[in-house]
């Protein structure tokens, strides 16, 4: 893609469980750096989810995992950012907007902020705290995801989403207020059903997670009695 040296400072943010980070992940980081160019990759564990029940591994655990299965990212500098973590810690409810007005702050105006999720969360927008709102602080990317029909999505958040439509290039020259769709990503991986198979020993899982993290899984005994 065109990158101009006129383009401001940009952050590709990935926020997620990560319970645990998989390869379904790393392929869409991979993916949007390679599409976006951004000049760091952000990841922003969750603390505690507010639409799913307890998570299984421990914060700490999360982190440790996402810097095995991102360390040495040869695409822009990486970032795993705990501010969730910090919050859920202080007990005080994480919303994505409060987490992206954070990152504005501290990128400033000028930045391409670029959040990036999998079809799964893109259906689930509307039910997002203040989810208008996001436009103001982020673009917002999304890519497609096996099991997830993007066209299910409501239909308030599609008119929203189609009409501002942007291509990566101009993404990556604003700060916030743009979408970008992207259905060439089908990684068919879910933190589920990975934990479903490391409880079940199937030998498959090696497909799912990097080898360092499967390590650090069996090593630490996270997934031996969780209930999915
Ligand atoms: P769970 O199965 O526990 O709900 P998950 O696999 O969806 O977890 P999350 O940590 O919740 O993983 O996902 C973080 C982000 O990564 C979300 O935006 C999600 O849509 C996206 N994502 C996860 N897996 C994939 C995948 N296979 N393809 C595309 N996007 C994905």
């Amino acid at each position: 893609m065109g990158l101009s040296s006129k383009d401001p400072y940009c952050a590709l943010v990935l926020g997620g469980s990560f319970d645990p980070v998989h390869t379904g992940h790393i392929a869409l980081a991979k993916h949007l750096c390679d599409v976006l160019k951004p000049d760091e990759l952000r990841i922003i564990p969750a603390g505690q989810p507010w639409q799913k029940s307890a998570l299984t591994a421990t914060s700490e655990q999360r982190v440790s995992m996402l810097k095995l299965a991102f360390e040495d990212w040869p695409d822009c500098k990486l970032i795993i950012d705990a501010q969730e973590i910090r919050r859920a810690e202080a007990h005080v409810a994480s919303y994505t907007i409060e987490t992206l007005r954070e990152l504005r702050t501290e990128l400033g105006a000028q930045a391409s902020i670029c959040f990036a999720m999998g079809a799964d969360q893109l259906l689930n927008l509307h039910t997002w705290h203040q989810w208008k709102d996001l436009f103001s602080v982020a673009h917002l990317c999304a890519a497609s995801r096996p099991g997830f029909d993007i066209n299910l999505a409501c239909p308030e958040v599609t008119k929203e989403w189609q009409k501002r439509m942007i291509s990566p290039q101009e993404m990556r020259a604003s700060a916030a207020g743009g979408t970008y769709l992207d259905s060439s990503l089908a990684v068919d991986v879910s933190a589920t059903q990975l934990r479903k198979e490391l409880k079940q020993h199937n030998p498959t899982i090696r497909l799912l997670v990097t080898h360092k993290v499967l390590d650090y899984i069996q090593q630490h005994s996270i997934y031996q009695n969780n209930g999915y």
